[in-house]
């Protein structure tokens, strides 16, 4: 069993293809940029919704949550699959590893969205289950990482250039969420840090402030 928080169906924007995407609770990392606080705490927890309070996140088996994403089967035979998101699918590792093996059993194509930040082996052995994987890179400095993080990059950028040696032929995509006053400038550098890599694109995520009200709602402060 592990806690999600959300699956949303047809997403273009996750991977290759038309996706389901599955959103793990609970991350390391404390981006004051976030647009999803309520993915951060592993545990379900209460949020205001339309006025009511509502529990966010639940408990799910592997096999439910496979079940649902293979309603969406028909999209897989056609470049599309599954992505795992969150938060940070490492930090539920064995969880993790359990829905990729399902979905490997059903032929499903995945794809992991992380931040890096997390246990080599884990990640080694979610990449050889894995057809595309989506990498997180903030900042290439580590204090100024740390600053709008909560945690340094040297372990993100390690793990890397572990996996890229590791995984050569595995489709990679290092993203870079653009955060005015934080990374602007750095995104040649990123982009330069992502091309010397095999089979690895790079893609910019320009910044959007859709997530400020969940703070609110979660009765937090939006920091940045
Ligand atoms: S890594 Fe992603 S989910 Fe985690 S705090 Fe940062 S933006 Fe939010």
């Amino acid at each position: 069993m592990g806690i999600i928080y959300n699956m949303q169906r047809y997403s273009l924007h996750d991977g290759p293809g038309i996706r389901t995407v599955v959103f793990l609770k609970g991350c390391p990392l404390r981006c004051r940029w976030c647009c999803n606080p309520e993915s951060q705490n592993p545990l379900p927890e209460p949020m205001l919704k339309n006025g009511r309070q509502e529990t966010v996140g639940y408990e799910a088996s592997a096999e439910e949550i496979l079940r649902a994403v293979r309603q969406d089967e028909i999209f897989y035979r056609k470049g599309g699959g599954m992505t795992l998101s969150g938060g940070e699918p490492l930090l539920q590792g064995d969880f993790m590893l359990e829905l990729l093996r399902e979905a490997a059993r059903y032929h499903i194509p995945a794809a992991l969205e992380t931040c890096g930040h997390g246990d080599y082996d884990l990640l080694r052995a979610a990449c050889g289950l894995l057809g595309y994987l989506l990498y997180d890179v903030k900042s290439l400095n580590s204090a100024k990482h740390k600053a709008y993080t909560g945690v340094g990059n040297e372990r993100i950028l390690l793990n890397l250039a572990r996996l890229c040696e590791e995984f050569p032929r595995l489709p990679k995509r290092v993203r870079m969420p653009v955060i005015p006053g934080f990374n602007e400038e750095e995104a040649q550098e990123i982009m330069a840090h992502a091309k010397q890599y095999p089979n690895t694109s790079f893609e910019p995520l320009p910044y959007h402030a859709f997530g400020v009200p969940k703070y609110a709602a979660l009765g937090r402060n939006y920091s940045l």
